[in-house]
């Protein structure tokens, strides 16, 4: 059943964006009576459309869902060529992300403009509301920010917090071994260049604990993958 993202009118009606709106009567021609499903406040439910014009859509039951991931998951991403970070977002939406925000560091290329900066985060954040509809989230992502790494905000940090590093030996079982469904967790992953080792250790100082994710070098997008799914692994067992 088609999904949206929505507001509460009241608490017998809910109400689609402008650009939902436009979807569900054009693109999906819904009519009178048609049944969508509706996520509001972090809640599912059942609604029916009462009246096309004017758009009245009504619930009818609230349905019990729990897909998302039993604590809070962060991802903090460098900064990254081209669309990766498109690909990244969506991805880490599918897999469950509560809030990413973007890393200056170091050896970032990538610059964004100040006047780039509110149409490339309006950008991530429609990528992650159409991810969030797909993977049948309750929860869209927030996008916390861009940040320098050497000022990152508070709200940055979890309970534990890792720094993907390619040069840290061991395992990737090992490194996650206190990951737990009572503690948030913080994935920092670094850009194309890597992060310096004056820059781990200061993180190192900060909380952050070294994590290998295993004996290939992976390219950074595929660090932030493949970090997520193996803390869903963890935190879902
Ligand atoms: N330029 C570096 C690799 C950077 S890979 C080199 O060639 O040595 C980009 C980012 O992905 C890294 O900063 C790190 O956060 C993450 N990453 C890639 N492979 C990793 C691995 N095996 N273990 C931990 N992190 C890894």
């Amino acid at each position: 059943m088609q999904r949206y993202f929505a507001s509460l009118l009241d608490a017998e009606h809910v109400q689609l964006t402008k650009d939902d709106e436009h979807h569900l009567l054009h693109v999906m021609r819904m009519k009178k009576d048609d049944e969508i499903e509706v996520v509001a406040d972090d809640k599912l439910y059942l609604c029916k459309i009462k009246s096309a014009n004017p758009l009245d859509i009504y619930i009818v039951n609230e349905i019990k869902s729990d897909v998302e991931l039993p604590v809070n998951v962060t991802l903090l991403f460098a900064l990254t060529k081209g669309d990766k970070i498109d690909l990244v977002v969506q991805k880490a939406t599918e897999l469950g992300v509560k809030n990413i925000a973007l890393i200056q560091s170091e050896r970032t290329v990538v610059k964004y403009d100040n006047k780039d900066i509110d149409k490339k985060i309006q950008r991530f954040q429609k990528i992650m509301k159409e991810a969030s509809e797909q993977s049948h989230r309750l929860v869209v992502p927030t996008l916390l920010g861009i940040y320098s790494l050497k000022q990152l905000p508070k709200e940055a940090f979890s309970d534990l917090n890792y720094i993907a590093y390619e040069k840290e030996a061991g395992d990737t079982k090992a490194a996650f071994a206190d990951v737990d469904k009572n503690k948030s967790v913080s994935i920092l992953v670094g850009p194309e260049g890597g992060f310096s080792e004056e820059e781990v250790n200061n993180l190192v100082k900060q909380g952050f604990i070294r994590t290998s994710l295993g004996k290939r070098i992976l390219r950074a997008e595929t660090a932030a993958i493949y970090a997520l799914s193996v803390l869903g692994y963890l935190l879902e067992k």
